[in-house]
């Protein structure tokens, strides 16, 4: 959980009509367990965009925000915390438009336990198909006393007056009790008896600081079940961080242990190290359904665009071996390794690469393939574009296909991204020479498009890369201190397309950029104009 409360609040009494039933409340629920008796449903809860996007230099804007929810629901997740729309009136707006533009998950706007976070909450996803307000407050002593600044009583008490309040607007309420695993266990029962009664329907029990174990997590689960019979009638949650990084193995030690919703990321961004990853747990739970005797609906086959696409637009490059969708999870390099995968899969592989949405063997692509050829391709790939964005897509395309013999479906994932995903240009990349070698000064000379105008320019620096980078500081007429630069290869082979990301300070601020191209200084300069780029589009320049 992110902001703390500061100062005294005044909550004053709800009041109003009286709440409604927690059961009627969780119709959305019910069925389904009925339905399966044999196996658990567990909801996955999304938060990409509210925890994940508390990362420095990972904010997303509007259009972003409803990009990414809308393949949060093409992945099928339960809910999608859309953001902290009291944290400014932008998270506000994005929360708003996921709102009333994503159709099916439940979608979540957080508050803390005051009535105008309620309030500017309940704006946010008012239009939603199925809004949920997420109310926190702290219940461990360390946050009462060292942050909060109160005793457990007046706590107790402002936790039920909010989730009242709430309740007034929205039938679905979840309660998180902040640092939950640091907190008294008889204190966190009756807070969390008190919210039921309140009306919440949903009760979260975070390790916000990551210092829990699995055995111990698993247990604080399974003793809130028996110590709070209530618990049974709305949906317990866990919502876990990596300080340990443990966080995926405390959640499934909450899964097996009676959980019923996992509060979990893209890729596991998240603050300081991260949340718990929801394609590692979803993947865990999938494969070893029997052992966890549970199940979730998620369309696993959209895993890896979505990890993709968070990664592209969020600027975090995700580890080559990151579990599930890292670059190297699926690739088996030791010989014998090899050949008991060639003899059957099942000898080294638990996982089927399609399953997360990876292609292996999939029809290539090369220059001379038609327009229509492109077209079916894409739509194969999922991808439903306007004639103006696939005329984009198809420019990229050809441009690519001219230096890469061959076009693979995640050179293509990564063309569409990237079209798609582009910052308004005050500086387009044109062209680039470079000269280089270890006698002599690396030179370099730029070309760019401003306003239909192209701009030249030349400079010398202590490798190609940073002869291209002071060129196009020169031509923006802007200085850059270059934080983070990434290089790695998005597709395979010898002509593999190469990905750059860069962050950049400029004037004090950090800028992300992306760039993509075959030639990896060429994916370079794209990278560190896109960042300038984003610089400009926000105000400066
Ligand atoms: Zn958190």
């Amino acid at each position: 959980m992110g902001m703390g409360l500061d100062g005294p609040v005044d909550l004053c009494d709800a009041g109003g009509p009286l709440s409604t039933p927690v059961q009627e409340s969780l119709n959305w629920n019910t069925p389904q367990r009925k339905e399966s008796t044999m196996s658990r449903k567990i909801h996955i809860f999304d938060t990409t965009l509210r925890d994940g996007e508390q990362v420095p230099g990972a904010k997303l804007n509007r259009r972003q925000k409803l990009e990414i929810a809308e393949q949060l629901a093409r992945l099928g997740v339960d809910v999608i915390e859309a953001g902290f729309p009291c944290s400014s009136p932008e998270d506000l707006k994005a929360v708003q438009t996921v709102a009333e533009q994503v159709k099916g998950p439940v979608i979540a706007g957080l508050a803390r336990a005051v009535q105008q976070d309620i309030d500017i909450a309940w704006e946010a996803v008012k239009k939603a198909e199925r809004p949920r307000i997420h109310v926190f407050l702290g219940s461990s002593d360390i946050h009462l006393q060292k942050k909060l600044r109160r005793d457990r009583e007046s706590a107790l008490h402002q936790a039920v007056e909010a989730v009242k309040y709430a309740k007034k607007y929205c039938e679905d309420v979840e309660y998180s009790t902040e640092d939950a695993s640091r907190s008294d266990f008889d204190y966190l029962c009756r807070v969390i008896e008190a919210c039921i009664q309140a009306g919440a329907t949903v009760i979260n029990v975070p390790d916000t600081v990551g210092y829990a174990l699995p055995e111990q997590y698993g247990e604080l689960i399974r003793n809130l079940r028996e110590k709070v019979p209530a618990l049974d009638k709305v949906i317990l949650s866990v919502h876990c961080h990596n300080d340990l990084g443990l966080a995926v193995a405390n959640s499934l030690a909450a899964v097996r242990n009676g959980a019923e919703q996992v509060e979990c990321t893209i890729n596991g961004v998240g603050e300081r190290a991260g949340n718990a990853s929801l394609e590692e747990i979803v993947m865990a739970i999938r494969t070893r359904e029997s052992f966890f005797d549970a199940h979730t609906t998620l369309n696993t086959k959209e895993i890896y665009r979505t990890s993709r696409m968070v990664s592209r637009l969020m600027n975090i490059p995700v580890q080559p071996n990151k579990a599930i969708v890292g670059s190297n999870a699926f690739a088996h390099s030791s010989g014998i390794h090899q050949d008991g995968i060639l003899k059957d899969r099942s000898t080294y592989e638990i996982i089927r690469p399609e399953d997360v949405g990876i292609k292996a063997h999939s029809l290539v692509l090369t220059a001379r393939s038609g327009r229509a050829a492109l077209r079916h391709r894409l739509e194969e790939l999922g991808y439903e574009l306007t004639d103006e964005q696939f005329q984009k897509v198809h420019k990229r395309f050809l441009n690519v296909a001219d230096r890469k013999k061959e076009i693979s479906s995640q050179d293509l994932a990564t063309i569409v991204e990237i079209e798609l995903t582009k910052v308004s240009e005050t500086y387009t990349f044109d062209s680039l020479q470079t000269m280089s070698g270890n006698t002599m000064q690396p030179l370099a000379s730029v070309t760019l498009i401003k306003d239909d105008e192209k701009i030249t320019d030349a400079a010398t620096g202590n490798g190609p890369v940073n002869a291209v980078f002071n060129c196009i500081e020169r031509i923006v007429g802007e200085s850059g201190e270059l934080r983070d630069y990434d290089l790695k290869a998005v597709t395979t082979g010898k002509d593999a397309l190469g990905e750059a990301m860069v962050r950049v300070e400029i004037r004090g601020a950090i800028y992300s950029g992306i760039g993509t191209s075959p030639d990896v200084i060429e994916a370079s300069a794209r990278a560190y104009v896109n960042a300038f780029n984003r610089f400009f589009a926000n105000g400066n320049g």
